[in-house]
Parts: C-alpha cells; structure tokens; sequence
C-alpha cells in the first residue's frame, strides 16, 4: 500500500497530520529530521559596544540567539560559513543586524525585536560572485513578526531612564544539531497507537488506568480495543499523528516537505556510499564530513568560530558539539538492502526537490 497523507489542519506555522502505509522508523525519522536538521538562520556572534542595562553580557547574548529570524529559503539562499570562501564572515554566509536603544524617559522602556534593524553588509559586493543573495525574500534575515502588527515582538530587555543597550549582531546559517537556537520547530507532536494495542508502553496509575490515562483525539482515528482481543505480537504501527508547530523562521509547509527531501538526500547518499565501498572504491573515503556527499553535514568542533572566543561569543562556543551526526544511520543490520538494488540509487538522486533553490519559492506558496 502506498503511503497516505492525510492534513487535518493547516494555518501558517501549524500543520496537524495523519501518515498512514509507512515504516514506524521512517515516520520517526521524519519527525527527527523536521526537529534537528533543517538549516535557518540565527544570531550566532554578538559584539556589544554599550550595555548600561541590569542584564548582563552573555544574558543579552544568549536571548538574541534564541529570537526566531526569517528563513525561508533559507538552504539555497544561503551559506554555511565553514562552507564559504572568507575568511570570518561576508554577505554569502551572514546576516548583520543592529541595536542601538537609550531611554531618555521616565518611564521604563521595553527593548525588543522590533528595534534590531538589518545592515547592509560592510563587504558587501566586493566578493566573488555566487547566486545566494537573488535568492532571498524581502524579509530574510528579519526577526519573525518585525513591525508586524498582529505578532507581539520579543522582549530582550527593559530598560530605565539614562540606561543604553548598542550592539551588533551577525546571524549565520545552522542546524539544530548544533544548537537548538536553529531549529525551525518549536514543537513537533508525534502519536501512534492510541490505545496502546501494541503494548509498545506501560501506563503507571494508581487506581485506574482508563480514569488517569484519558484517550486523546486521535483515538476517534482507531478501532477500539476489545475486550476478548488476542495480543499480536507480530502487529506494526502504520498510522502517524503528526502536529508541526514552526517557530515562524520556516512556514510549516516547508518544514514538511524540506524534511522530506533531506531525509531522501541522507539515504541518498548513504546509498552512494555504500555502492562505492562494493565496487571497491576507496572505503576509507567514505564516512569523512569532509567529503562531497556529506558535505553539508556539520563537521563537530570544527572550530568555525575561532577568533571569536572572547566576550559574548565565548557563550556558544559549547554550542557545535552536536556529535552523533548521522548517528541514526550507523546500523549496518540493513546495508545489505540497500546495497543490493543501486538501481534505487538514481531514483533517489533524482532531483526531486527541483524548484526550491528558484526566487520564486515564496511565491510558489512556501511559508504562507
Ligand atoms: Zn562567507
């Protein structure tokens, strides 16, 4: 049977779904990939110039990290700086934001995401050229909801009479492996079973499971459970409920369908790996981040921000530790599967994703 999608809900940065026909590992891996390995961007390094407010340092820092930016398109629009030709940082690979806010009234004064203004960058046009930046829409790199009427911006701080906060950001490109700060979902839901028919958990209560443990929605979704009905051990989940809620950086719609296509490009080019180690070609090559099909893969610890250690960077200098990269993919138990029909292999390569890196993604309906 083939795979059904069926949206029960959809606004803006909200998509509620029920998947049916697929693999419990394949459903997972698609909720895994929408949490951790869709690229946005956010304010990665931040140069403060006057900071008079009760907050410190690193507490500014780490709250300008955490503020949702515009990404939409974010993948084709943008670089990687441990990708980029420069040498720190240029108009390919980041973003440059300003804040600069005194309050000169009695009253206190709230400094929010509406006052950090988009720079031009300093290098900008002096560079090698690259197709990045037609790619961008009007509001890429803004905090999500800027001078948005109907989106209350977010709180960085308050301020008093006398004091003054000025700095300078610069935003860059990452996943969610990195640090949490760029992930475009603030809340991925995930249910199957929802009468637990397959015993895949164990309810605690203390008089009465059904009273403690009421049924959710997509229990109307199922048959319930009988009373005389035999356990099957043998029986596998097939229906997923899904409910992506995005943090504005990305719509829900991209999330979705980009998850979908990074999971494809993973097993793509697990799938070309495995072909190149049973035709005998260089088997030490292959796993290496630094090599063409995983390339866009965070290489750990690779100290892309060195030279930044000092001051406020020094807060997300813990921040690429994500080890465990492609962790998912190490069982060796199904490489057999895979390595056996290449002929799968040039399905999966095909570009399937073809339109994405075009301006027109926004107009084609993405992050409406
Ligand atoms: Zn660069």
């Amino acid at each position: 049977m083939d795979p059904i999608v069926r949206i029960r809900e959809y606004q803006r940065d909200r998509v509620n779904f029920v998947l049916e026909n697929v693999d419990l590992a394949f459903a997972n891996s698609l909720r895994r990939v929408m949490m951790a390995d869709l690229p946005t961007i956010a304010i990665d390094l931040v140069e403060i110039e006057t900071n008079t407010t009760v907050l410190p340092d690193e507490f500014i820092a780490h709250r300008l990290g955490m503020i949702p930016l515009v990404s939409t398109n974010c993948d084709a629009a943008m670089r990687y700086t441990r990708d980029c030709n420069c040498l720190e940082n240029c108009a390919f690979c980041s973003i440059v934001l300003s804040l600069n806010v005194s309050c000169n009234d009695t009253v206190t004064m709230d400094v929010t995401s509406n006052h950090l203004e988009m720079q031009p960058h300093p290098n900008e046009g002096t560079e090698e050229a690259g197709e990045e930046q037609v790619r961008r829409g009007e509001t890429f790199g803004l905090p999500v909801g800027k001078n948005d009427l109907g989106v209350d911006p977010i709180l960085i701080c308050k301020i008093r009479k006398g004091q003054e906060l000025k700095l300078r950001c610069i935003a860059k490109k990452g996943i969610a492996k990195e640090h949490a700060k760029w992930s475009p979902c603030s809340a991925v839901a995930f249910e199957y079973d929802p009468y637990n028919k397959l015993r895949h958990t164990s309810y605690w209560f203390e008089t009465d499971e059904k009273g403690e443990w009421p049924l959710g929605e997509n229990a109307r979704e199922e048959e319930p459970l009988r009373e005389d009905e035999p356990f099957d051990f043998n029986a596998k989940p097939t229906k997923f409920y899904f409910d992506v809620e995005t943090d504005g950086s990305l719509g829900a719609q991209e999330v979705v369908m980009k998850g979908i296509a990074e999971l494809q490009k993973k097993l793509a080019s697990l799938v070309l790996a495995l072909r190149r180690v049973r035709n005998g070609e260089n088997e030490m090559d292959m796993p290496t981040s630094g090599d063409q099909t995983f390339g866009d893969q965070p290489a750990a610890g690779s100290g892309e921000q060195a030279g930044w250690g000092s001051g406020p960077a020094s807060s997300w200098g813990n921040a690429p530790s994500g080890g465990g990269n492609g962790t998912g993919w190490g069982g060796g138990g199904t490489s057999g599967a895979w390595g056996s029909s290449p002929g799968n292999a040039n399905a999966w390569s095909s570009p399937s994703n073809a339109g994405w890196g075009s301006p027109s993604a926004q107009a084609n309906g993405w992050n409406v």
